[in-house]
């Protein structure tokens, strides 16, 4: 058994490369195998966000606090409010960060393919997506 102690675990700020704006990532577990499996809390500060990519077995993230967007590649911009999860389809094209104008935190889950195969990453999302009116929240 093993405790991982937040406190030997600084937060880290998330790359520019793969991502807009100030993005900070908590590290909760990386399995060992047999074990794929992948899970940090994700914070974005206002307008930050991811830029497009895909998960080779998908992911699963669970809204924490804030305000939230998500985007398929080809659907309209979605709103996210604590408490709800998005179901992201193996290699599906998308982005997830904060409201242009709120905090937001996510928990992400993913695991990796057999071949330690993890996220692949495309261009950033332009302000004239990001930008774009979100769908009405239903
Ligand atoms: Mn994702």
């Amino acid at each position: 058994m093993t405790v991982l102690r937040a406190s030997n675990r600084p937060t880290k700020q998330q790359p520019a490369a793969n991502f807009t704006g100030t993005v900070y990532s908590d590290e909760i577990v990386q399995g060992k195998s047999p074990s794929r499996m992948r899970a940090s809390v994700v914070s974005f500060t206002p307008g930050g966000r991811t830029a497009w990519h895909s998960h080779p077995v998908g992911q699963t993230l669970y809204c924490l606090s804030g305000a939230g967007r998500v985007q398929f590649e080809g659907q309209q911009v979605q709103e996210l409010r604590p408490g709800d999860t998005v179901v992201i389809p193996p290699n599906t094209r998308h982005w997830h960060g904060a409201a242009p104008d709120k905090l937001f935190a996510h928990l992400a889950m993913s695991e990796t393919t057999d071949t330690g195969e993890g996220t692949a990453w495309f261009e950033k999302v332009s302000e004239e997506d990001y930008n774009k009116a979100p769908a009405p929240m239903t």
